[in-house]
């Protein structure tokens, strides 16, 4: 939807007021039809026991993308999450019949699990002074954690943020993107020069939405409590990066809710966009990819061939020294995973990994309750090649690499709602807070 239609939506909740909310998403439903993109009677299925045979032969996952058009959501050892298009359900059926498996069903309308979603966003915030695309002026940037936010108000919190702390807080634009929009990180520290480093992304793959959403809440966690937090806090130099990929992030606001790439190109067939988080320069070529342009996990042409692959490394290369963590936030499946994700093989020092790892996790239990699972990549997401947090560790030598994959477990997936949104992010600043301490 373009913002024309957001903000139409808006004042349709506004003049709807207290109406329920059955007859609320009726009326919406009609409003939100100039969407480019629809999924209506979309599933999403879970399939289980994917097979040696098959997975031989190539991917299920790929399979069904190129056989009935399927949106992989999430593919791993152990299951095959994919969106299957009303049109391709009984064929789709039919081949894992044959193949003897059963779809499991995750949801039966992947548009009403959109619509859902934004929804519950603009109940969130219709009492709030702004609306949700428009800043709201009096108070800064208008950021809040009620409801996922545009580029513009993220990046809008940046610049908030460094004028808020001057003397601490650096702002970077360390590249453009193929449709021209910057690339930004934050930098606070007391002492750049001597303190270790903790790196931390977001907004790697575009309808991962509650990445960003988690990453602007580590910074506003970090910043609004500077001058009390304690010293393995103050003592870090943090480099923020909540939004790595911003043409497919807004591309996802407007266009398509489940797109996952960038948007370069087109390189052929009309297809756009590379997997970024299949692009760097570590077993590039090798397994979990593809050099399908049109597939979702496309791995570009050449390793690094992208310019946010590009900025990114050229930025961490040069700021290697002292550089002790690298956090990257993705989701969803509520893991908490370190290297190696494109061989299966564990790094030296996994047992140091897998104990941080595991006391996150135990502190998220505690703080909100959610069941998050400690292991090593390959396990748990499959091999997979070019990934930023493998990279980091090859190239830069990381010691404490983590890919944070948030909520949920497949009840929404990338949809995820946004009165989730805070306590997601909390359990994303969980895991940032035990990474620091462990520095120490
Ligand atoms: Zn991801």
């Amino acid at each position: 939807m373009n913002r024309g239609g957001v903000e139409r939506l808006m004042l349709l909740a506004m003049l709807l007021g207290t109406a329920s909310a059955a007859n609320e998403s009726l009326s919406l439903g009609n409003i939100v039809a100039d969407l480019p993109e629809r999924y209506d009677e979309t599933q999403l299925w879970r399939i289980h026991n994917i097979s040696d045979a098959m997975r031989q032969y190539m991917p299920v996952g790929q399979l069904m993308e190129q056989k009935f058009g399927g949106n992989i959501w999430k593919e791993n050892s152990k299951f095959l999450d994919i969106s299957i298009g009303k049109e391709h359900l009984k064929a789709a059926r039919n081949f894992l019949d044959a193949h003897h498996l059963e779809p499991q069903i995750l949801a039966d309308n992947v548009q009403s699990l959109i619509d859902e979603e934004l929804l519950d966003g603009v109940q969130a915030t219709s009492s709030l002074p702004g609306t949700r695309t428009k800043k709201a002026s009096r108070s800064g940037s208008g950021m809040h954690w009620k409801d996922y936010h545009d580029l513009d108000t993220i990046y809008a919190f940046m610049r908030e943020v460094r004028a808020k702390y001057p003397n601490i807080v650096r702002l970077y634009t360390i590249g453009q993107t193929a449709e021209g929009r910057d690339l930004k990180v934050l930098r606070i520290s007391e002492n750049p020069r001597e303190y270790k480093k903790v790196w931390i992304d977001g907004g790697i793959h575009a309808r991962e939405w509650i990445s960003p959403a988690t990453v602007t809440f580590i910074l506003f966690q970090l910043m609004h409590n500077w001058e009390n937090q304690p010293a393995h806090i103050r003592g870090l130099t943090w480099y923020i990066m909540p939004m790595m990929n911003p043409d497919g992030y807004e591309y996802s606001r407007t266009v398509n809710r489940l797109w996952r790439k960038n948007r370069s190109g087109p390189r052929r067939a009309d297809c756009y966009g590379v997997d970024l988080n299949r692009n760097f320069d570590i077993g590039w070529n090798g397994f979990g990819s593809s050099k399908d342009p049109c597939s979702d996990v496309f791995r570009g042409t050449s390793a690094a061939s992208e310019l946010e692959t590009q900025a990114v490394a050229d930025f961490l290369a040069k700021r290697k020294y002292n550089l002790e963590a690298y956090l990257t936030y993705h989701s969803y499946g509520q893991l908490v995973v370190y290297p190696w994700a494109y061989k299966a093989v564990k790094v030296r020092d996994a047992a140091v990994l897998q104990r941080v790892a595991s006391t996150a996790v135990e502190r998220i239990a505690q703080k909100t309750g959610s069941t998050y699972r400690a292991s090593v990549t390959h396990e748990v997401l499959g091999i997979a090649g070019g990934g930023s947090d493998d990279w980091s560790r090859d190239a830069l030598g990381v010691k404490y690499v983590y890919t944070v994959e948030l909520r949920d477990r497949g009840t929404y997936g990338f949809v995820l709602p946004p009165k989730f949104i805070k306590d997601t992010a909390l359990e994303g600043w969980t895991v940032a807070e035990t990474v620091a301490q462990s520095i120490g």
